[in-house]
C-alpha cells in the first residue's frame, strides 16, 4: 500500500514524539506543501490575474494549476466550478447568503450538522421566514445514520435547498448522499454537500453524487489554514448572488453600474489567498500519490482497530455505529468525566492530540448524544496501528486513575 515510517518523515512535527489524533479538527502539513508555498514566496511573489509581468503570470498560472488539481480531485467538469474559499464555512454561507430566498421556503437539514452547516440555514429562518426541516437519524438514533427515506418524506415541492454533511465529524457516519441528491432533484431541490471530513479521506465524484454545491477546507488535507474550496455545479451560477464583491469579480464598470464575471471569478474577490492556493494544489498533488483510495483502506483498519481495543475498555462509552458504518474517527467519553478533563490527561500524560468538547454539533450532543462533551480521536494515514495502540493503553490507564 504505502510506507507510513517513510510517509512520518514528511511531517517534522511527528519526529518531536507527538501523537496526533486531532486530524478532524485539522491535519497536519507536509514538507512538500510548504515547500510549494515558500516556492511562490521565493521566485514568483505577485498577484494574480492583475499583470502582464513575468512574475504575475507565473503566480497566476501556479494558481491556475492548482484550481485545475482540486478540479480533478472531485471529478468537477470544468476548472471553473471550483472557487477558491477561505473554508468550508465560507462556502456555505455564499450559498446560504447568495440565494434569492422567500418566505415559505424550506430548507432540508440534518442533526448531525457542524455549527457551519448549521446557523447559515436557522438565520434564514429568521430573516427570511424559510422554513428549516432537520432529519433524524434513523432508529436507534445514537448510531447516527441517516436514511435517504427519511428524506423522501421531509423533501416536498415547497424545498429550495437539501444542506446534508457527507461524513459526520462527531461520529464518522457516512450519509448515503447520492440518494438523498437524487430524492432532491426529482423536487427541483438543489443539493449542498458539507464534505469537509470526506474530501480528505475518500474518493469524492461531485458528478457521481451529482449535488449542485460541495464545500471543503484545505486545512484538513495537508493543505495550508486559509483556504477551501466551493464547487458550484455550472448550472446553478446564476442562481447565486457573490457575497462579495470587488476587484476580480467583474466584466465591466461604470459611474453608475456593474456587471459581473460570468465565471466562478465573480466569487473571488479581491486578492486571493494565493500562497495557500498553491499549497493546497500541492497537498492534492501528495494525497494523489499516496492514492485516495489507500488512504481510505488504511484509516478503514485503523478505525477498526480503535473500535475493537475502546469496546473492551472498563467505563469508556463509544458513541456511534460499528467501524463498517463509518470512518476515522471515534467519539468516547470515560464515566461520567469532562471531555476536556480527559483530553488533557492524554496530552500531559502521553503526548497524545485529541479533541475534546461540543465539536460545533451543539444539537447532535444534545438531542442525541445527549451529553454536552466528547472526546474524538481522528485518525489519518500518517497514524500508525502502534499509536492507536497507545492511545487504547493511555485511555484505560486514565480511566482507571480518574475514576477510583
Ligand atoms: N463541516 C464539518 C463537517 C467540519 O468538520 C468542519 C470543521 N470542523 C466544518 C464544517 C468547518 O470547517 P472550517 O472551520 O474549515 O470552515
Amino acid at each position: 500500500m504505502f510506507n507510513v515510517e517513510k510517509i512520518r518523515q514528511d511531517f517534522p512535527v511527528l519526529e518531536k514524539g507527538i501523537i496526533y489524533f486531532d486530524n478532524a479538527g485539522s491535519s497536519l502539513t507536509p514538507e512538500q506543501v510548504l515547500q510549494k508555498m515558500l516556492e511562490f514566496y521565493h521566485d514568483y511573489r505577485a498577484n494574480v490575474e492583475r499583470g502582464v509581468h513575468k512574475l504575475s503570470q507565473k503566480a497566476s498560472e501556479e494558481y491556475g494549476k492548482a484550481q485545475s488539481k482540486v478540479a480533478n480531485l472531485v471529478n468537477a467538469k470544468s476548472d471553473n466550478e471550483i472557487i477558491m474559499t477561505k473554508n468550508t464555512t465560507e462556502g456555505i454561507n455564499t450559498v446560504a447568503n447568495g440565494i434569492k430566498w422567500k418566505k415559505g421556503d424550506k430548507i432540508v437539514t440534518t442533526i448531525l450538522e457542524h455549527h457551519s452547516n448549521f446557523i447559515a440555514w436557522l438565520r434564514l429562518k429568521e430573516r427570511y421566514g424559510v422554513e428549516v426541516e432537520v432529519v433524524m437519524p434513523k432508529k436507534p438514533i445514537a448510531q447516527g445514520l441517516l436514511d435517504a427515506a427519511d428524506f423522501g418524506k421531509a423533501i416536498d415541492d415547497k424545498t429550495r435547498l437539501v444542506a446534508v454533511t457527507h461524513v459526520s465529524n462527531v461520529l464518522g457516519t457516512i450519509s448515503p448522499v447520492e440518494e438523498i441528491t437524487k430524492i432532491a432533484h426529482e423536487h427541483e431541490a438543489l443539493v449542498l454537500v458539507d464534505a469537509a471530513q470526506s474530501v480528505p479521506h475518500v474518493k469524492v465524484d461531485v458528478q457521481k453524487i451529482d449535488c449542485d454545491f460541495l464545500a471543503f477546507s484545505g486545512h484538513k488535507m495537508c493543505g495550508p489554514t486559509g483556504v477551501g474550496v466551493l464547487y458550484m455545479k455550472n448550472e446553478v451560477m446564476s442562481e447565486v448572488e457573490p457575497l462579495t464583491v470587488g476587484g476580480g469579480t467583474i466584466e465591466d464598470v461604470d459611474v453608475d453600474c456593474y456587471t459581473l464575471n460570468e465565471t466562478s471569478k465573480r466569487y473571488e474577490a479581491g486578492t486571493p489567498p494565493i500562497a495557500e492556493v498553491i499549497g493546497l494544489g500541492a497537498a492534492v498533488d501528495y494525497l494523489g500519490k499516496l492514492g485516495i483510495n489507500n488512504i481510505e483502506e488504511y484509516e478503514k483498519e485503523l478505525t477498526r482497530q480503535m473500535y475493537e481495543e475502546f469496546c473492551d475498555i472498563p467505563r469508556v462509552e463509544v458513541y456511534g455505529p460499528k467501524p463498517e458504518d463509518k470512518i476515522g474517527i471515534l467519539a468516547f467519553n470515560v464515566g461520567s468525566l469532562n471531555s476536556h478533563d480527559v483530553a488533557l490527561a492524554l496530552d500531559v500524560t502521553a503526548n497524545i492530540m485529541t479533541r475534546s468538547g461540543h465539536h460545533c454539533a451543539l444539537p447532535l450532543l444534545k438531542r442525541v448524544i445527549k451529553r454536552d462533551g466528547l472526546v474524538r480521536a481522528s485518525t489519518y494515514f500518517y497514524n500508525t496501528s502502534e499509536e492507536v495502540n497507545k492511545l487504547a493503553k493511555t485511555v484505560r490507564e486514565t480511566a482507571q486513575n480518574l475514576t477510583k
